[in-house]
């Protein structure tokens, strides 16, 4: 383990710095809270210092358009923040369940050197970029969602809730991440099938981008404020504690999203294997 930190040492330094100027611009931006900056370093360094450019470009253009894309604002996304449990500044937790499990395919890319551990980290930011985009780009329009469990009208932000607009959106992000580290793979490795494993990359985001929609409207704790009756993801809600109306108590928006990257990197994994499965077979039955 010792070896493959001496071996990065200097992509690892350049990681640390480049991800602490933008944990630096973030948090000016109020984008990030200071343990999201934390986060953001600690991160940023593996996935920069392991990956390299390759898989640093994704990373930071998923960053960047979610950051731009939570500027924008509307009057159903107002309704949604006041749902949610956290503010407008992303904390450890967020940036931990949104890139956590990417670091940890990169760590994994580094220490086997195996390539198809670099997409299914692809995948995992795929789908935090797919769920970021259906989230912000779904309430800019003034229809409410419909919770994917019940198909019936809910209030926006609440989890679980889908609409055609966040979903077209989901896709295109999951694709925008998927196809952007093409030019730097291109210029500097000679990957088998390439596109084959992008296009698998970003549908696994998408896919698990729904999977955390799923999640999200079912085993996801929901709370209900004695005092107006919303159905809310606070805690406590008009200055009162709210009672659990359904899903799992410790099951928050974070767990659901690690869960959501999880999902995309573990139905990756399988799809890219399949040219080789597919061949496999070919050969037990042709000769
Ligand atoms: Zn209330």
């Amino acid at each position: 383990m010792g070896d493959i930190f001496a071996a990065h040492f200097a992509a690892l330094g350049a990681g640390f710095i480049v991800s602490s100027l933008m944990g630096i611009i973030s948090y000016r931006l109020k984008a990030l809270s200071g343990s999201g900056v934390a986060g953001m370093v600690i991160i940023g360094t593996l996935v920069l210092g392991f990956g390299g450019l390759a898989a640093a470009v994704p990373l930071i253009i998923f960053f960047i358009t979610s950051s731009f894309l939570s500027h924008l604002k509307s009057p159903l996304k107002a309704e949604a923040l006041m749902i949610g449990d956290k503010g407008e500044r992303r904390d450890l937790a967020q940036v931990a369940a949104n890139g956590g499990i990417g670091a940890i395919c990169i760590a994994v890319l580094a220490y086997t050197g195996n390539f198809l551990w670099f997409f299914c980290y692809l995948a995992s930011i795929c789908e935090a970029a797919a769920d970021t985009w259906a989230t912000e780009i779904g309430t800019l329009a003034d229809r409410k969602p419909r919770s994917i469990i019940t198909l019936r009208i809910i209030d926006p932000g609440m989890s679980g809730g889908v609409t055609i607009l966040g979903t077209a959106a989901a896709f295109g992000g999951a694709f925008l991440i998927g196809f952007s580290a093409i030019p730097i793979l291109l210029h500097n490795l000679n990957i088998e099938n390439l596109f084959f494993k992008i296009i698998i990359a970003a549908l696994a985001g998408f896919i698990g981008s729904i999977i955390d929609s799923i999640l999200g409207g079912s085993i996801q704790a929901r709370y209900r404020c004695p005092v107006c009756r919303k159905i809310t993801e606070r805690k406590s809600h008009c200055r009162v504690k709210t009672s659990l109306a359904g899903g799992i108590g410790f099951i928050n928006n974070d767990i659901v999203n690690l869960l959501g990257t999880l999902a995309a990197a573990v139905v990756a994994f399988p799809l890219l294997n399949l040219p080789n499965f597919v061949e496999t077979i070919r050969l037990f039955f042709c000769c």
